[in-house]
């Protein structure tokens, strides 16, 4: 079989390679891999920005954002071939720290923790893989062409499980939802806030077209901006920030409606500085009792409540968030930004 493979902290050197089938273990399924995601983490893996291979090896097969079907499952196991299955990305660590001890593997402590395709165990990105039957998550039949959704999906999912939570400390009917950034992660994060019947608006540097069209598909507003202006009179109760613009994850921190929320989901290049009045923000998290807080990475039910977000949403607009798929052997394709994508997605079966 043939699997998409790459030497950690060496650029230049993922490749389409010709390996052995994977032998499943005691208790993993078998899987025909149909599609793998690539997102900016893959970039930045081949870009040698980070990436830890397993130990004792130098290549891995990069990967983490799955879609396969079942083609052995082990006897007694709650899968069968045919199945339409994701595999989560991250294993507790070998420690275990206190929350991988608790099944909180999304919350480890000590960065032990091993995740496909990035750090120290293979991804998902071959004709045929092997996942632990316990970590990995059935889809509804109906979402074969845009499964390979759900692991972005579960990094929103839990994004808005800990706004609930949070929300929840107090009365909570949040009316108005701001995302800053419209790629897969912003659009992803508006479905959801459309899924709570809440008023979306989505900002984005993009002029309108695409991203425009996919948000008002939604029934959201589309703001093409790069700074929170529109949102200085009307704030919002909740805003998820996707952009890791300094100014943006600044200025969001003082743009939400009182008992506000800021969920920050993006990540910022380091090495730029800004100049920020600390008082002015001290005193609008403080006299609204706002709570900013970040999150990454998710746990088994946040893929269970992926899959059932997109299961419930329309199979078109998914389909459209991906603009580009490419057949394996073009995979290194993927790996060059497109501005006019959404999600590229690489076709395991040509
Ligand atoms: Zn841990």
């Amino acid at each position: 079989m043939r699997a998409l493979t790459f030497v950690p902290g060496q650029k230049g050197t993922l490749d389409v390679e010709e390996v052995p089938d994977p032998e499943p273990g005691r208790g993993e399924l078998l899987v025909q891999g149909l599609a793998l995601g690539i997102c900016g983490t893959d970039r930045e893996l081949e870009q040698a920005e980070y990436g830890w291979p397993p130990p004792g090896r130098e290549r891995m097969v990069i990967g983490h954002e799955s879609l396969g079907r079942v083609l052995e499952s082990p006897d007694g196991s709650a899968f069968s071939p045919g199945d339409l299955v994701v595999g989560v990305v991250r294993r507790p660590d070998p420690e275990p720290c206190g929350a991988c001890a608790h099944g909180e593997f999304d919350m480890c402590r000590n960065g032990r923790y091993t995740e496909r395709g990035i750090k120290e165990i293979d991804g998902y990105g071959s004709q045929k893989w092997t996942v632990e039957a316990a970590y990995a998550v059935r889809l509804d039949p109906s979402l074969a062409d845009v499964g390979v959704l759900v692991e972005p999906a579960s990094v929103v999912a839990k994004a808005w499980e800990q706004i609930e939570r949070i929300g929840s400390r107090t009365w909570f009917d949040p009316h108005t939802l701001l995302v800053t950034g419209a790629g897969p992660i912003g659009l992803l994060a508006a479905l959801f806030g459309r899924q709570r019947g809440m008023e979306v608006h989505v900002l984005d540097r993009a002029p309108r077209g695409h991203k425009s069209d996919l948000v008002e598909a939604l029934g959201g507003t589309y703001h093409s901006a790069s700074t929170l202006e529109p949102f200085a009179k009307a704030k919002p109760d909740v805003i998820i920030e996707c952009t890791g613009a300094g100014q943006l994850v600044i200025d969001s921190m003082i743009t939400t409606a009182a008992a506000g929320i800021v969920c920050l989901c993006g990540l910022a290049p380091g090495g730029r500085t800004h100049r920020v009045d600390a008082g002015v923000i001290n005193r609008d998290i403080v006299l609204e009792n706002d709570v900013i807080f970040g999150t990454v990475n998710a746990n088994l039910r946040h893929y269970r409540d992926a899959a059932a977000a997109l299961a419930a949403a329309d199979r078109g607009w998914l389909e459209r968030l991906i603009t580009r798929r490419i057949p394996l052997s073009r995979a290194l394709e993927a790996f060059q930004p497109d501005e006019n994508d959404v999600k590229a997605v690489i076709d395991l079966t040509s």
